[in-house]
């Protein structure tokens, strides 16, 4: 677990982001509906669920790009959203990913990476040679984007996305852009890079075989609501109701 794992008066460790009871409403439905989920630091918690479920609001919620109706999230036990007080997204530290994760064209991939950082030149440099070092793609540093891949400009995203040294990264569903021969390399490569980088991350996915793939603790998401959360594991052996049952079933 990261060093700056915050910890309770008891010693516990403290969840790096913990959402409770998050709701929102629109058009008189409850398109996000009683949603708690815990994320420890280094630790991926995959919001699987069916298109349509809720999950891309729940995260946008968090990321503090849209207001939620009831409900609180904290950031390593401290209280950064409710109903009355909202800190703004961009003190959130909070990382995003998303799939269409468009690089600035005119910029260089070094410039993409650095875009935000703040500190002196060479510093800002050597975060960048770093992160294209995790994600392999030091020969690119002076490339532009659309002199790359779509599976090498998905991993330019990353560093962008990681160089600020966010505690906690949303992804919602980063990789469905990408074919299928390329999509399980990049998974396998980006939790080895998130895993380093010591984020919280929460991945949202309406695969169950990327959470299968990816998550340390799954949480199933249907028609606004939670309704099984645990380990993959354990979900994809005990599934809740028919409903998961059929859900986990196109795994092969
Ligand atoms: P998912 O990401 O799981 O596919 P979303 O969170 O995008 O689901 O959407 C959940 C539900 O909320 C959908 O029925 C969607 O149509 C509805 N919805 C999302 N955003 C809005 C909005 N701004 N206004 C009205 N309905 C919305
Ligand atoms: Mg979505």
């Amino acid at each position: 677990m990261a060093p700056d794992t915050a910890r309770d008066a008891a010693g516990t460790p403290v969840p790096r982001l913990e959402v409770r009871n998050l709701r929102r409403v629109f058009d008189g439905r409850a398109v996000v509906d009683d949603v708690s989920l815990r994320v420890m630091p280094g630790q991926v918690t995959c919001l699987l669920g069916p298109s349509g479920c809720g999950k891309s609001t729940t995260l946008r919620m968090i990321a503090g790009v849209e207001m939620q109706d009831a409900g609180e999230i904290h950031v390593d036990g401290r209280l950064i959203c409710d109903t009355t007080f909202r800190v703004p997204p961009e003190r959130r530290n909070i990382g995003l990913m998303f799939q269409d994760f468009a690089l600035f064209p005119h910029l260089s991939v070094a410039e993409n990476v650095a875009f935000g950082l703040k500190g002196s030149k060479a510093e800002k440099r050597a975060r960048v040679e770093q992160l294209l070092g995790e994600v392999g793609l030091n020969r690119f540093i002076e490339s532009y984007p659309h002199e790359l891949s779509g599976g090498e400009q998905q991993r330019v995203a990353l560093s962008r996305a990681l160089a600020p040294r966010p505690g906690i990264m949303l992804m919602d569903e980063p990789f469905s852009g990408l074919d299928n021969r390329l999509r399980d390399e990049i998974r396998d490569l980006t939790l080895d890079v998130l895993k380093k980088e010591g984020a919280a991350v929460l991945l949202v996915t309406h695969e169950p075989e990327e959470a299968m793939r990816m998550a340390d603790e799954i949480a199933l998401m249907r028609d606004g609501r939670i309704v099984q959360q645990g380990a993959p594991y354990n979900i994809y052996n005990a599934p809740i109701d028919r409903a998961a049952v059929g859900f986990f079933s196109d795994i092969n």
